[in-house]
Parts: C-alpha cells; structure tokens; sequence
C-alpha cells in the first residue's frame, strides 16, 4: 500500500485522550500502526451499506477498532430471522429499527466514536449527499441494485468501495477502486443477473456465520485503506468456500470500455438501478433451454457449446465440454468456429450469450444458439453441482 487514503492534514490536528490509548494500545505497539495509524483511523469516516449479515461484523469492529465515524444506512427492523447471522442485533431488539439496535450495541462497545444513522434507503436520490460525507464505503448489501448503485456512486467520488457478498455456503470479497488503478464492479459484471435467477438469504440460505467472514475481511481490508499498510485487495477477487474450508484468489481486470470507469465513460450520474436489474435477456435472439441442452448432450449430438463468461467465472463454474471465449474476444474468433454445425452460446445468465448470438449472426452465423437463463438455469435445473455465484 502506498499510503493512507486520510490526507495527512486531516490526522495533524488528531488527539488521542488517555483512555483512547488505552483502548487502543494493542494497535499501538505494533510498529505498523502506532499512534499514527490509530489517528488515521480516528480522522476516517467510514459507511456501512446495510447493518445485516456483512454489516453487522463490519460495524462491530470498525467501531472497537475506533474509526472517528461510522455511518450505517438501512431502513429495516428487526426480524428473528435475522438473529442467526446479524449479531448487531439481539433477541430484546427483534421489532426495533434496525439502526437504532445498531447504535446501542456499537455505544455500548465503544462510545468514543461517532456513530451517524442514516435511516433511509440508499437510492439513486440519497446515495450522493451520503457517500460524500465518508472516505471508505463498506458495501453490506444483498442486493444487486444496490450493489451497481454503490459501485457507481463511489467510482464517480472517487472513493474505494469494499465489497462483499455471500450465497449459502460461500462468499466473495475485493475492493473496487478505479481511482487507485483496479477494477470497479461494472468491469467485472457488466450486466446484472435476471431478477428471477436471483436467490437472496431468505430463499437460499445462508450460513450465519460465513457473513461474519466476509464481512469481516471487508473490515480489514478497510482498516487497511485508512491506516496505509498491506497490499489491499484491488484487483484481487477473494473467494472463500466453507465447506472445503477453502480460500481462493482470483485476478481482475479493469475493463477499459466500462461504462463509468473506462477510458470513454457514458455514465456519469446514478440511474435507475431496479430498471437496470429488472433487465430480461434478449428473447428475440434463437434460443434453447437447458433441458434441450442437456438432450443433446445425452444423445451426443454434434454442436459447439461456448462459454463467453470471463476466465474467473470460468474458474468458479463451468458446464463440463464448454469452450471459453469471453464475450469480448468472440469477433476475432468466430473465424475458428465451426460453421457446419450447431452452436450453442452461454454465459451467467444468457444476456452477454444473447450479445454473442447476435454478433455472430451478424458475422453470417445461422445456426446458433443462446442458452436460456445461461450457466445459472444449469446449475438450478441439471446439475446442482455446477457452483453458483
Ligand atoms: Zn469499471
């Protein structure tokens, strides 16, 4: 790390009392932080996006670790649903507002910090006037909309944005900061999902604790942003699989024809995120479903199957035959591509495949394919050991 994203005159007017000291005095005598660091982190102004499963570690330890502010953002209650993984919250605070639980709890920790509750929803119209007031934002949400809202916004301010996000039994971490030379989270998904291929907590599951890891990497790639030390994970995507109790690390590149953060941006204020994340595939294209898919797998018919996603997501899933070629490589390969024979296009969900169709339909293909609902349907319908992301 090159240094802290604090300024350094932001941290020359810092005191630290005698019971700071003392609160903090196993970060002091570490030759890496010290006195100094600590007031790095007391100059930081910090946003937590949601104070749910990710939230509530991230909240918990920047609070103790004694960062200056700590803004949460949310809007919900309570639910006893929450309990299993929200460890901001307890049983007497099932009904309160989840922020002012939040308060309590982080008070009662460490009452030298600011905390400031922002209880709203974190909308294309609040994002901008909130954002502004922090240094490093904390994304805790578990929504897609949200997620390319608090990508966008903190591209635009220049500001790192710490992500995280868990499915079941596994979760992903990185840090998006165009402004410091990574990726941001449109270069890696350009596209959302479908809605309906979408499942949230309440319709997958989570292992309430693994939101606790997640959420707590975020935490300390945070710190690690304001007190200027370690490699921060820009670039890095990391992934952390419970069940083999495994931790893998993959490279992201900056895509130099992103929207927002690429060499000719053509978005440079919020949109409308549910509009963008209500996007269905383009059903105009010819396309098979995965049942189909799977018939002339079976019967061993002869056809090409291609796999646009990118190297990473290959790496995370892949349907077993499939050919990589991500969706921006295509035109320079459709010449190597078999013409005689049917080919079958996928990628995550079917809309960059339905790019990838058309493309080569307008290269002279006429028997190609995109597969319905894309490597996800698959996983879902066929083969539920295909992972999903
Ligand atoms: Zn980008």
């Amino acid at each position: 790390m090159k240094g802290s994203v604090i300024e350094s005159e932001r941290t020359s007017a810092v005191r630290l009392s005698t019971a700071e000291l003392q609160r903090y005095s196993r970060h002091l005598i570490m030759p890496e932080v010290t006195a100094e660091g600590q007031k790095r982190l007391k100059a930081a102004r910090v946003l937590c996006i949601g104070a749910g499963g990710l939230g509530s570690p991230a909240a918990l330890y920047l609070t103790a670790a004694g960062v200056g502010r700590l803004g949460i953002v949310d809007f919900d209650k309570v639910d006893l649903t929450n309990l299993q993984r929200q460890i901001l919250h307890g049983t007497k605070d099932v009904g309160r507002s989840k922020l002012e639980s939040a308060r309590d709890r982080l008070l009662d920790i460490n009452p030298e910090i600011e905390i400031k509750l922002h209880e709203c929803r974190f909308s294309s119209e609040s994002a901008g006037q909130i954002v502004a007031d922090y240094d490093v934002v904390v994304d805790g949400s578990d929504n897609f909309a949200t997620r390319y809202l608090s990508n966008d916004i903190c591209v635009f301010a220049r500001k790192p944005n710490v992500y995280g996000s868990v499915f079941r039994f596994e979760g992903q971490t990185t840090v998006f900061a165009s402004h410091l030379g990574g990726p941001c989270y449109r270069c890696i998904f350009p596209e959302p999902p479908p809605p309906e291929s979408v499942p949230n907590c309440a319709q997958a599951g989570v292992l309430g604790v693994l939101p606790g890891i997640i959420g707590m990497l975020q935490t300390i790639e945070t710190i690690k942003l304001i007190v200027g030390i370690g490699d921060p994970l820009i670039g890095r995507l990391l992934h952390f699989d419970a069940l083999k109790v495994k931790f893998r690390e993959l490279k992201l590149r900056r895509d130099t024809q992103c929207p927002v953060c690429g060499e000719n941006p053509t978005i440079f204020a919020p949109i409308d995120y549910d509009q963008f994340c209500g996007v269905r595939e383009d059903r105009s294209v010819p396309a098979i479903s995965v049942q189909e898919l799977k018939r002339k797998m079976d019967a061993r018919e002869a056809f090409e199957l291609i796999d646009v996603r990118e190297p990473f997501e290959f790496e995370i899933a892949r349907i077993d035959g499939a050919t990589l070629i991500p969706l921006g490589e295509i035109a320079e390969h459709a010449d190597e591509l078999e013409r005689e024979q049917p080919i079958v296009v996928h990628c995550h969900s079917g809309m960059r495949s339905a790019q990838a169709v058309r493309l080569l339909q307008q290269r002279g293909f006429t028997n190609v394919y995109n597969l319905e609902g894309g490597i996800d349907a698959w996983s879902d319908a066929i083969d539920p050991s295909v992972p999903k992301y």
